[in-house]
């Protein structure tokens, strides 16, 4: 991946847009190339990578069961210390950020 050449899909040749991910809590912004058209989409990884050793620094770690919830859809309970620390109230709304293959990163609307 060289920095100033248009990236295209591999599926269907269209160029990949450049979105760069602001995850809560690391000071680096993620890199993930996406195509406008179909549902592709890639990580930079040099960029990834240093928003998940930032955020490997985060004191708060919490297992948790993913359940599921009806079809083919899958979910996950927040528990109530994480629900009180973080005010969080049904019907609010949350972004979901992907930096990498394994890491899932929820940020809140309102901070
Ligand atoms: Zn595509």
């Amino acid at each position: 991946m060289k920095g100033g050449i248009k990236m295209k899909c591999p599926k269907c040749e269209t160029n990949l847009k450049k979105i760069e991910v602001k995850v809560q809590g690391a000071k680096h912004k993620a890199i993930s190339y996406q195509c406008p058209k179909c549902d592709y989409f890639e990580f930079e990884p040099v960029s990834s990578k240093k928003v998940v050793e930032e955020l490997r620094e985060s004191p708060l770690k919490i297992k948790q069961k993913i359940v599921k919830l009806s079809q083919d859809r899958l979910g996950m309970y927040f528990n109530s210390n994480v629900i009180r620390s973080l005010h969080l109230k049904k019907g609010g709304d949350i972004y979901v950020s992907i930096p990498d293959k394994k890491h899932i990163v929820l940020e809140l609307e309102n901070s």
